[in-house]
């Protein structure tokens, strides 16, 4: 029987929701897989439900300066980094004349400009191991127009540019760079706010053909997928996991 080489990953905000399915299915493969989040005791509780293929450990993306030395952590714990999930990820829902400037700055620093950060971080080290794959989780937000969430559909929307331009370049030197836009997807805030919202439920059902909401597991099936040898020739793609609703009418 051959072993498979260790592989290391990280992935962002793994410590709930769409996240904490991915590092699920990652553990599961035998990946050693480091949870990236603000709040240590949520880290633990996942880790705790994870086991020993998982690792915790705290950073907050928004504050920028801190990913190169977070990186070189992980460097020094780990000695590889093979595949980087760009999960974590906030949401802001207001009126577009009420979003301030700020509330605009917060969303896509977290969604946008640490992607870009903690990226090209794991780039220095992909380059080195002349491997990697990343994982950009975007939204349907980017691929149709969304009301009451500018700064939101702003940044998952550069998320699918920067998924394509990141791929041309750095294909080539053996990191492959793909994106998954998640359609509704059950997690407690997707629950609680369309059980309250009976109307905007009704019309997420009528718009996807397979007529359910999919499983954070669902998301967690294609960023194994997209990470691993199976998808070796694949590369700069957006890979919507969503019952069809981006195609529905
Ligand atoms: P969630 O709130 O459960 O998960 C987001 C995670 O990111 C949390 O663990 C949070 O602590 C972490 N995070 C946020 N800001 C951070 C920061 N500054 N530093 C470190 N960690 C931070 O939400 P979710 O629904 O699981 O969303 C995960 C991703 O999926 C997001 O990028 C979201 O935009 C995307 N998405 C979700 C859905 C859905 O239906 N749930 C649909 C489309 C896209």
């Amino acid at each position: 029987m051959t072993t498979q080489a260790k592989r290391v990953a990280i992935v962002t905000g793994g410590g709930s929701g769409i996240g904490l399915a991915i590092a699920e299915k990652f553990t599961q493969a035998g990946i050693e897989t480091i949870i990236v989040g603000r709040d240590a005791n949520k880290l633990k509780n996942a880790k705790e439900k994870l086991g020993e293929h998982c690792y915790p450990m705290t950073c907050d993306l928004s504050d920028l300066k801190s990913i190169p030395s977070f990186i070189d952590d992980v460097i020094k714990k780990f000695g590889q980094i093979d595949i980087l999930v760009n999960n974590a990820g906030i949401n802001m829902k207001k009126e577009f004349q009420d979003v301030t400037d700020e509330d605009f700055q917060k969303v896509i620093t977290t969604n946008l400009t640490a992607v870009f950060a903690i990226s090209r971080e794991v780039v220095k080290q992909m380059l080195t191991q002349k491997s990697g794959s990343i994982i950009n989780i975007s939204s349907m937000a980017a691929q149709y127009g969304l009301p009451k969430v500018i700064a939101y559909s702003a940044s998952k929307t550069a998320i699918d540019g920067m998924t394509r331009a990141m791929a041309v370049e750095l294909s080539p030197k053996g990191i492959r760079v793909n994106a998954i836009a998640p359609g509704f997807i059950i997690t407690e805030m997707t629950d609680k706010a369309l059980n309250s919202d009976p109307e905007r439920k009704a019309k997420v059902f009528n718009r996807t053909p397979m007529g359910y909401m999919g499983q954070t597991s669902d998301i967690g099936d294609a960023a194994l997928f997209l990470a691993g040898d199976a998808a070796k020739y694949i590369t700069g793609v957006v890979l919507p996991v969503d019952g069809g609703n981006s195609i529905g009418f």
